[in-house]
């Protein structure tokens, strides 16, 4: 099968969930995880006689999500009913937003991994109502004996995010969910978690020939759980639409649903149009109007973002692209890095970079822990870097340290009195050894004479193996060199 022939059309459709205390048109909480419909009212359950009152935190979110991510803001907006009858959806319609979005026209650059950057358009993003949540009791909906439906989340205010058809693959696609994810996140509007449901991504493909500037018939992908779910979804209809084609058949429009465990998509519905959906101003709501003081406001209010702050890492304090991006894709991480600069000075901010991504990172990969878990606090590591600034350790030891850090949670300085890790620093002490360890190795003294360089380093290594690494490389060199000269002499 041939790629090159073929151009592949892809448009994202994310859905977030925003992180307000409390509902979209009730008083109740937003939480997840909580007992099933325990965050429940009237209004949320649709009762007869319940009417809505918007909770102006959603808008705001929604505002400070769209300036975020370069949008225009729709001044004068309203909400609307979004007919369709589902069992976790009380009211039989979904209040959302159809022709006036909150916000419209916005973009996200990526970079790729061969260094260009794409610049992918926001063609907009509506507030809605999340719905409630059928859980089947089976494998799937078909063999469910009996499904239940909890409806906590229903009213929790989301956010639909849609982009513009301008992606082109599944690494692309991974690239843009990931840096959507960062950019909200600093922004504060939601947690963005694909594991608990408040971050959701619906896939719409098409192929053309390439070069075409007609988009083939599209199906849409929905289901799609996670980051590598996307791009494997992305990388299968690829190949199934392409197949068709060749076949030389057209592809359905239709709805698909991603089996992410099987790695397979499976029909879902024929593709309802827009007006399936009889969409009309909702008439328990006042239209929506924002000043443009209340824009600014927002904006004067959003955090440095990630690109900004990427440029900030790379002049200021001199790190490379590449570190730079591995600090800014976590909010903590970045908090955490510029907090231990502070403490550090901007002199050591390339250390901390290399002590957070080397070994920070590394000790967190092999545990498991998220970037909410950072086991060490920047004053720790500031804490043994002075250690090493000192002399008190040598850089070898301050692994061991590091690590030990970690294990127990202890400061630096506690660990290397309760170990005895202080560095061997002392002229006689080192000296001997180096005496020797050259004395009782005659023959790789042997080597050093008749001009092999790497000898020396050898016994410097004999050094560091009788001290366990406490002794300091510079000192230690300095003394083997003596003592091989002196035995030379003899
Ligand atoms: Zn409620």
């Amino acid at each position: 099968m041939s790629t090159a022939k073929w151009e592949t059309v892809i448009g994202l459709e994310v859905h977030v969930e925003l992180s307000t205390e409390t509902k979209i048109w009730c008083g109740c909480k937003n939480e997840f995880g909580a007992e099933p419909n325990t965050n429940v009212c009237p209004v949320c359950l649709a009762l007869p006689g319940a009417l809505p009152v918007l909770n102006y935190k959603a808008v705001e979110y929604t505002i400070r999500a769209g300036l975020a991510l370069n949008c225009k803001i729709q001044r004068h907006s309203k909400f609307d009913r979004k007919n369709y009858f589902y069992a976790d959806l009380p009211s039989g319609y979904q209040i959302s937003q159809f022709d006036l979005p909150l916000c419209y026209d916005g973009y996200v650059d990526i970079t790729k991994k061969d260094g260009t950057t794409r610049r992918i358009r926001i063609k907009r993003i509506h507030l809605e109502t999340d719905a409630g949540k059928l859980l089947h009791a089976g494998d799937d909906v078909a063999a469910a004996d009996y499904s239940l439906v909890d409806f906590n989340r229903a009213g929790v205010p989301l956010i639909e995010i849609v982009t513009e058809p301008d992606l082109r693959s599944a690494e692309e696609a991974g690239l843009f969910l990931q840096k959507l994810r960062t950019i909200l996140k600093y922004s504060g509007v939601s947690d963005v978690k694909m594991e608990e449901g408040s971050m959701r991504c619906d896939v719409n493909l098409s192929v053309r020939p390439a070069g075409s500037s007609e988009y083939g018939v599209r199906t849409e992908l929905k289901n799609v759980n996670s980051f590598s779910a996307v791009m494997r979804g992305i990388e299968y209809e690829e190949k199934r639409h392409i197949r068709i084609l060749e076949e030389g058949g057209q592809p359905e429009q239709e709805t698909r649903s991603w089996r992410d465990a099987q790695g397979i998509s499976v029909l879902l519905r024929s593709k309802e149009d827009a007006e399936d959906y009889r969409y009309f101003p909702e008439p328990d709501l006042p239209p929506l109007e924002v000043s443009a003081e209340e824009i600014e406001r927002i904006r004067a209010g959003l955090p440095e973002l990630p690109d900004a702050l990427m440029q900030r890492l790379m002049t200021e304090y001199g790190l490379s692209a590449y570190d730079a991006s591995v600090i800014v894709a976590e909010r903590e991480y970045a908090q955490w890095f510029l907090h231990a600069v502070e403490l550090a000075g901007a002199g050591q901010a390339k250390t901390v970079a290399n002590w957070q991504i080397n070994e920070l990172y590394r000790v967190m990969n092999e545990k498991g822990l998220g970037p909410e878990q950072i086991p060490v606090t920047p004053e720790q590591l500031v804490g043994m870097l002075k250690l090493i600034e000192q002399g008190t350790i040598t850089g070898k030891i301050a692994k061991t340290v590091f690590d030990k850090m970690v294990e127990t949670g202890k400061d630096a300085e506690t660990i290397v009195k309760e170990e005895g890790l202080t560095q061997v620093a002392d002229e006689g002490e080192l000296l001997a050894i180096a005496r020797e360890v050259v004395a009782s190795n005659p023959k790789v003294f042997e080597d050093w004479k008749a001009g092999k360089q790497s000898a020396a380093q050898w016994f410097v290594g004999q050094i560091m193996k009788r001290t366990r690494g406490r002794a300091n490389p510079q000192m230690a060199l300095k003394l083997v060199t003596q003592a091989l000269e002196e035995q030379a002499q003899k």
